[in-house]
């Protein structure tokens, strides 16, 4: 007889012949796994019993269930509200540091434009400085060759855009350093 057959005798114990019944007793005597398996079924076989004593009693398995379920639903809303109130925090703490980078921002704001506003004032001054000087060189020199003229002008063109553009990159990053 093989192992498996007692295995399925310890779940059918109602269909054995009494034959049968001497040999399961006698494999559960010599076999450890089977011995387990038949004390598990027995400890089931009871908790059935018990249960099935116990279901007469009104309503008990509906009330069993029901405050189980209540159970649950009072978990899941403590749960939840854990969530909502983890989650509002967060949300507290992120528009607070929202709101501070944007008041400092706000705080530069007119130390910011009032700079923009010299640094264009300060750059249409010299442009019209620088103007007046080449346009009075071209014309009180007409008989200069106007290539040399042309080609300072172009250097001087690039020396104060390059001037103008590493003051303003140097205003910015000043600007950022100090935020
Ligand atoms: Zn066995």
């Amino acid at each position: 007889m093989t192992h498996r057959t007692y295995e399925n005798w310890i779940f059918n114990d109602e269909e054995l012949t009494s034959a049968q019944h001497a040999a399961l007793n006698a494999h559960l005597r010599t076999c450890d796994t089977c011995y387990r398996l038949h004390q598990r079924r027995k400890s089931h076989e009871y908790l059935f019993r018990t249960v099935g004593m116990l279901a007469p009693v009104s309503g008990f398995s509906v009330r069993f269930y029901q405050r189980l379920m209540t159970r649950d639903i009072e978990n899941m809303r403590t749960r939840n509200k854990a969530i909502t109130l983890v989650a509002l925090v967060g949300l507290m703490v992120w528009l607070g540091a929202v709101m501070y980078q944007f008041a400092s921002w706000l705080r530069f704001l007119p130390s910011l434009l009032s700079d923009w506003t010299a640094q264009i004032i300060g750059q249409l001054a010299f442009w019209e400085i620088t103007g007046e000087v080449l346009w009075g060189v071209l014309w009180e020199m007409p008989n200069v060759s106007l290539l040399p003229v042309a080609w300072s002008v172009f250097w001087l063109l690039g020396g104060a855009g390059l001037l103008w553009g590493v003051s303003v990159s140097r205003i910015l990053s000043n600007r950022k350093l100090t935020a």
